[in-house]
């Protein structure tokens, strides 16, 4: 299955907005086990729209456009595939009532140009806008590919998709066969080395497929079988992640798509009715804000100090200032000083901290990059020393990851 993405849109072309919606469906086709092969840009002009579409009908099986469903002169989307595939418009009675539901709730008279937003392909299908006025389309020609065209306002656009397009999607081109997919996330591990590992994997990889995806500090995988058998297909998942977790296990840290290393963190906290506090030096409260940006973060974090000088250190955590005199504040014993008090004063199971040079600067002698990680409990204290390179904030973010990680393990 072979698919395309057209994003229509002047704009889009000369660089005012970013094209997420072809980001967005690019991901979400992939999630359904599409090819993704050929993505493009075109403006508000129905000759150059017609040339793309030309080009999309000789090597695509489905061609989804969006942008141009909208009711002024340069929403042209519909009426040139309309015409490419001849077919007729025709007004959608559940979207033409929406429309006058629309504007009578704003007591504002409807024009003439609004109400070709419920024009659809006579023998095509429609797709229900939950958040806009313009009806969606999809077609199936009769012996070329198929057509969907989405809204280009990314509020539109998106609940189209998941609650009218997915379904219509799967209902014409997955009958009996289905799609499954996993995410295995995986932190402390570089996109280039996991890829490595798993070479082999990859090169063979028809069904499942597997692919990678990169962000800062974190890779993800994602594992596609397709199968007519529900079982069956979960069964060769499971074998492929058994062979992929003990390549690199060790970096593995949760499933899903939306589950970050914070995410998981809290909530193992939950689970064991722990709680964490903190002591932050060069990250300067960015760990604390990260876990409290996680719901349910109140049960686990109790609260914590940000000492960014040597007088903070001093004053707010309680630390002998000849320690930091005779060590320097980037330092093992300056790292396990400040968890152990941030331990001891908040009261909380663990406190971690973080002390070192953010950059670009050298500071008390050493690079940048050098990052003094410490993990308390009541009885325990233990510190890691890292070497991160490159910019002040990816420092900092790596440290954030770092110390999310020490606490998960
Ligand atoms: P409208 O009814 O708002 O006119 P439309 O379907 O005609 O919707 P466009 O006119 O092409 O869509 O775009 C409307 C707005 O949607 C753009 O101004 C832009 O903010 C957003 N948009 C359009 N295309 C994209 C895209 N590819 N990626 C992200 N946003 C987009
Ligand atoms: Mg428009």
């Amino acid at each position: 299955m072979k698919a395309e993405i057209i994003a229509v849109g002047t704009e889009i072309l000369l660089g005012q907005i970013n094209n997420t919606n072809t980001t967005f469906l690019a991901e979400e086709l992939a999630g359904l086990g599409m090819e993704v092969y050929y993505q493009s840009v075109v403006g508000d002009n129905p000759k150059r729209l017609e040339e793309v579409l030309n080009l999309a009908d000789q090597r695509s099986d489905l061609i989804v456009l969006c942008g141009g469903l909208g009711p002024t002169d340069d929403d042209l989307t519909k009426q040139v595939t309309a015409e490419h595939v001849k077919e007729e418009l025709v007004f959608d009675e559940r979207g033409y009532q929406n429309l006058l539901a629309f504007f009578e709730k704003r007591e504002r008279p409807m024009t003439e140009n609004n109400r070709l937003q419920a024009l659809v392909f006579k023998d095509g299908e429609s797709l229900q806008n939950s958040t806009g006025l313009a009806v969606g389309i999809f077609y199936q020609s009769e012996n070329g590919p198929s057509y969907l065209l989405l809204p280009g306002p990314p509020n539109e656009l998106k609940p189209m998709f998941f609650n009218e397009a997915i379904p219509l999607l799967k209902r014409h081109f997955q009958q009996d066969e289905q799609l499954i997919s996993r995410v295995l996330r995986f932190y402390g591990i570089g996109e280039s080395e996991l890829v490595t590992k798993l070479a082999d994997l990859i090169k063979q990889q028809t069904n499942p497929t597997l692919a990678s995806y990169a962000k800062p500090n974190e890779v993800t995988l994602r594992l596609t079988v397709n199968t007519l058998d529900e079982s069956e297909g979960k069964q060769k998942l499971d074998q492929l992640e058994k062979e992929i977790l003990s390549r690199v296990g060790d970096f593995f840290y949760g499933y899903g798509e939306n589950n970050s290393l914070a995410q998981v963190v809290v909530r193992l906290l939950k689970e064991n009715r722990q709680t964490v506090s903190a002591a932050e030096s060069l990250t300067a409260g960015s760990f604390q804000a990260l876990l409290g940006s996680i719901p349910g973060a109140s049960a686990v974090y109790p609260g914590g100090f940000v000492t960014y000088s040597e007088e903070t250190k001093a004053q707010f955590l309680e630390i002998d200032a000849t320690l930091l005199k005779k060590y320097g504040t980037v330092s093992k014993e300056c790292a396990e000083a400040m968890a152990q008090q941030a331990q001891k004063l908040a009261g909380s199971d663990f406190a971690l901290s973080f002390t070192g040079v953010a950059g670009p600067d050298s500071l008390e002698g050493q690079k940048a990059g050098t990052v003094w990680i410490a993990i308390a409990t009541k009885n325990h204290v233990e510190s890691h020393l890292y070497h991160f390179n490159r910019d002040r904030n990816y420092i900092r973010n790596s440290a954030v990851m770092t110390g999310l990680d020490l606490l998960r393990r």
